[in-house]
């Protein structure tokens, strides 16, 4: 089997005060093994709710997968129990946050927080969960004589490292990292990349990467899914998606990129705001904010197309659109 994910018809309730927040809509992604997709798109896209769906980490009773399967390498994850998921998290599936302080446990040393995870996951003695957690941080450039300090002993780089040690401690499958780099500063998210370029290459981890950044993509990703308000309207490799990008919303966020040979170019931002999740629009969800606009746009929602290789979730590319002839 070649499908490490597979998502099908997904979709993600919240409720607040009787309100219900549409956050992901009838999403389907398949991620191969060994990839590194990227995943981007504007805050409140849905990117972070997915990221916990796969790990079914979505809390009741405000949080409900209301529609949809999870399957990973070929196990329904909606349907396991809490066992089988205490072994999947951490194990199969780690996550890194953007904020490290949210993965760690402040009143715990780290070396601690790596060994248990260790101890817990892979059968270890507690004298070998510690060596390991020592590896770990050494193998993030953190000496190991430093596993007996608390989180607060170290700067936010270097915490985001003990994250990234504590998420590659049992080899995941696959990693889940949520705007990794976004809290830090440049020079430490240069370092940070590199590390998990190199331990992503040593230790073939496939890779889900949210991000807003698409020059991280661009480096970093084999394919890219864009997501607007719970959907994914784009995908394709990077080649595809960065040498034509079809969806408007992805040429918007292209053309809201500085680029640095060509400084006479004004920016040109994506008009308004992304849809109220509690009151999403009849028709295609970016139809108020779209250049392209068409009349059936503010009437039917556009179905997946695929076009020149990749998918396009967009009237211009099926039925009357006028790019309707390419589509394959
Ligand atoms: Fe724009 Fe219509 Fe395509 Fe939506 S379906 S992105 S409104 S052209």
């Amino acid at each position: 089997m070649d499908n490490l994910l597979e998502i099908r018809d997904l979709a993600v309730h919240y409720y607040s005060n009787r309100k219900v927040v549409e956050a992901v809509n009838h999403l389907s992604l398949d991620m191969k093994k060994g990839t590194v997709l990227g995943l981007v798109g504007e805050t409140g896209a849905g990117k972070t709710t997915l990221a916990l769906s796969i790990v079914n980490m979505i809390r009741g009773p405000q949080g409900k997968i209301v529609q949809g399967s999870l399957r990973f390498n070929g196990k329904d994850i909606l349907a396991m129990g809490r066992q089988e998921l205490r072994g999947l998290r951490g194990k199969d599936i780690a996550m890194i946050f953007q904020d490290p302080m949210t993965a760690l446990n402040p009143v715990l040393p780290v070396g601690d927080q790596i060994a248990e995870t260790v101890i817990r996951h892979e059968g270890l003695t507690r004298a070998q969960g510690w060596k390991k957690a020592e590896e770990m941080l050494e193998t993030v450039g953190i000496p190991g004589i430093r596993s007996r300090e608390y989180p607060h002993q170290f700067s936010g780089g270097m915490k985001q490292r003990v994250v990234i040690a504590l998420a590659l401690a049992c080899n995941p499958v696959l990693l889940l990292a949520d705007e990794p780099t976004t809290a830090l500063d440049v020079t430490i998210q240069a370092q940070v990349l590199d590390l998990m370029r190199k331990l992503i290459r040593e230790n073939g981890t496939s890779v889900l990467f949210i991000t807003h950044s698409l020059g991280l993509v661009a480096e970093n990703c084999d394919e890219v899914a864009t997501m607007y308000a719970g959907e994914i309207v784009e995908y394709g490799t990077v080649d595809q998606v960065f040498g034509r990008p079809l969806h408007p919303y992805t040429r918007g966020l292209f053309g809201s990129l500085p680029r640095l040979r060509d400084s006479q170019r004004r920016l040109t931002p994506i008009p308004g705001l992304m849809p109220d999740p509690t009151a999403l629009p009849r028709g295609c969800y970016f139809a108020p904010r779209c250049p392209d606009k068409m009349p059936v746009c503010g009437e039917i929602h556009p179905r997946d197309h695929l076009f020149e290789g990749h998918r396009v979730k967009c009237h211009l590319y099926g039925g009357n659109g006028r790019e309707a002839g390419n589509e394959r």
